[in-house]
C-alpha cells in the first residue's frame, strides 16, 4: 500500500481523512436508528422518569479546581468552602503528596498496562503493601484498584456454601455486592444489634463464620461496637472483618482506625480499607490479614486478577501519605479540634448533630424538603454541604451531612457554624 508514502508526504492530511471517514459512518448510523437502541431508550426513559419522581436524581457538580477546603465550581462565582469531601487529613492536594506523585510518575511511568500477576507489579506496589501490613500490624496485605474491588473480591474468594457471612444491615454497598457474589449462607443483622447477631451465630453450624461490619458508618458517623463484636466472634469461633474506609489514617490516637478508637487493637481478623479517603485521597484499596488469606486472594480474587495494577503516581501518593500519617499526629489533632468545635457550635445553636465523636457530622433535619432548603441556604452562603434523604437514609431521617478536614482553619469552621445558625433560623429549624 502507498500509505507509507502518503504518511511521509502528508501525515496530518491522512489523520483528517480517517477522522472524517469515521464521523461519516456514525452520522449514517444516527440517521436510521437500530430497533434495539430505540427500545432501550424507551425502557430507560421510564426508569429515568421514576428516578426523577423519587427525587433521587444525582446532580454532578463540576469542580474547576483541585480537591481542597476551598473549591471552585463550574457555573458559579467565587470560591466555596468545601464541607463534603472525605479529605479528612487534607492530603488530596497536599504539596508533599502531589510532589511524591510527580516523582512516582517520573520514575515509574504513567501506568502498567497489565494486571499485577502478569507484568504489573513494581517495587512501589510491594513497598506499599509492606507499609500497610506494618501500619496495621498484620501479616500481609493485598492492594486493589479500590476498596470497592477489595470487597468485591474478598467474600467469593474465601467463602463456600459450607460457610456463612453475617453482615450489618447498614454496611457499605461494596460489602453488600461482594456478599452477593459469594455462595456462602448469608445473614443480615439489624444495625449494630449484638443480640440479634448472637442469635444468628448461635444457630449457625457453618464451617467458617465471618462477621463483617463497617468500622464507621458513613451516613451516621457512628462507630461499630467492636468490643462486643469481638466477644461474639470469640464465643462462636467466628472471624471479624472490618471495613475501615472512614477511619484509616485519622481515627484513634495514631490513626490506626476503629480498633484504636475503641481501644481494642487487633480486634479485627481482616481489615479492608481505602486509599481514596484520608490516606492520599487518590485511589486504591486493600485487604490486610492472615498471610494464607492474602495469598489466596492473590491467586483467585477476580478484581485483582482481571483489573489493571494501580498506577505508580497513585501508589507513590499513598506511600507519602502514610509517611505523613505516621510521622506526626498534628493533622489528626487539628481534625479532632475542628470536629469538636463544629459539633459544639451547632449544639449551642440548638441544632442536632448525630453520630459519635467523628468528623462525619450529620445535621439532623427530619423531612426531606427541609434538608434540601438547609443545604441550598448554605450553598448560597458559599458553603458546600449535601442533603441526604430517603432512600439513602430512613424516612423522616433527612439530614445535611458535614465532613470536617484537618485542612479547615478555625475560621472556616466558625463560618460554617454561623451559616448553619442563620439558615437554621430562616427555615424554622431553630426556634426562637
Ligand atoms: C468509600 C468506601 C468504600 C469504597 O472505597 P473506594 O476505594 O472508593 O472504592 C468501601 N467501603 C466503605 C465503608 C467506604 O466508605
Amino acid at each position: 500500500m502507498a500509505s507509507g508514502t502518503f504518511w511521509m508526504l502528508n501525515p496530518v492530511g491522512l489523520k483528517v481523512y480517517a477522522g472524517k471517514q469515521a464521523t461519516r459512518q456514525l452520522h449514517e448510523l444516527n440517521g436510521k436508528e437500530r430497533a434495539g437502541v430505540t427500545k432501550l431508550r424507551e425502557v430507560l426513559d421510564d426508569r429515568l422518569q421514576e428516578i426523577k419522581k423519587a427525587k433521587t436524581w444525582k446532580h454532578e457538580r463540576i469542580l474547576t479546581s483541585p480537591q481542597d477546603t476551598k473549591i471552585r465550581v463550574q457555573g458559579a462565582e467565587g470560591e466555596f468552602l468545601n464541607f463534603c469531601a472525605n479529605n479528612y487529613l487534607g492530603l488530596s492536594n497536599h504539596p508533599e503528596v502531589v510532589e511524591a506523585a510527580r516523582e512516582g510518575l517520573r520514575k515509574y511511568g504513567a501506568g502498567l498496562s497489565s494486571v499485577r500477576f502478569i507484568c504489573g507489579t513494581q517495587t512501589l506496589h510491594k513497598e506499599l503493601e509492606h507499609r500497610l501490613s506494618q501500619f496495621h500490624g498484620r501479616e500481609d496485605t493485598i492492594l486493589y484498584g479500590s476498596c470497592f474491588d477489595a470487597n468485591a473480591g474478598l467474600f467469593e474468594s474465601m467463602l463456600t456454601p459450607e460457610d456463612a457471612v453475617f453482615s450489618d444491615a447498614l454496611n457499605h454497598a461494596s460489602i453488600i455486592d461482594g456478599i452477593r457474589l459469594c455462595k456462602a449462607q448469608k445473614y443480615r443483622y439489624p444495625h449494630r444489634d449484638l443480640s440479634e447477631l448472637e442469635h444468628l451465630l448461635a444457630h449457625s453450624e457453618a464451617r467458617i463464620k465471618l462477621i463483617v461490619t463497617d468500622g464507621v458508618f458513613s451516613m451516621d458517623g457512628n462507630v461499630a461496637p467492636l468490643p462486643g463484636l469481638r466477644n461474639l466472634a470469640d464465643k462462636y469461633r467466628a472471624l471479624l472483618a472490618v471495613d475501615d474506609s472512614h477511619a484509616t489514617g485519622f481515627l484513634g490516637a495514631t490513626g490506626r482506625g476503629t480498633e484504636e478508637y475503641c481501644n481494642i487493637m487487633g480486634a479485627a481478623d481482616i481489615i479492608c480499607s481505602t486509599l481514596g479517603k484520608a490516606v492520599s485521597g487518590a485511589a486504591g484499596g486493600y485487604t490486610t490479614g492472615p498471610k494464607e488469606l492474602i495469598t489466596l486472594l492473590r491467586n483467585v480474587s477476580r478484581p485483582y486478577l482481571f483489573s489493571n495494577a494501580p498506577p505508580p503516581p497513585v501508589v507513590a501518593a499513598s506511600l507519602k501519605s502514610l509517611d505523613l500519617v505516621e510521622g506526626s499526629s498534628e493533622l489528626r489533632e487539628r481534625l479532632q479540634q475542628n470536629t469538636r468545635s463544629f459539633r459544639e457550635g451547632l449544639k449551642a445553636a440548638g441544632l442536632t448533630v448525630a453520630g459519635d465523636d467523628h468528623p462525619i457530622c450529620p445535621v439532623m433535619v427530619g423531612e426531606a424538603p427541609l434538608a434540601v432548603e438547609l443545604a441550598s441556604g448554605m450553598l448560597q452562603r458559599g458553603i458546600y454541604v449535601v442533603a441526604f434523604s430517603y432512600p439513602v437514609v430512613p424516612k423522616g431521617g433527612a439530614r445535611v451531612r458535614v465532613q470536617l478536614s484537618a485542612a479547615h482553619t478555625p475560621e472556616d469552621v466558625n463560618r460554617a457554624v454561623h451559616a448553619f445558625t442563620e439558615v437554621g433560623k430562616n427555615i424554622g429549624l431553630i426556634k426562637g
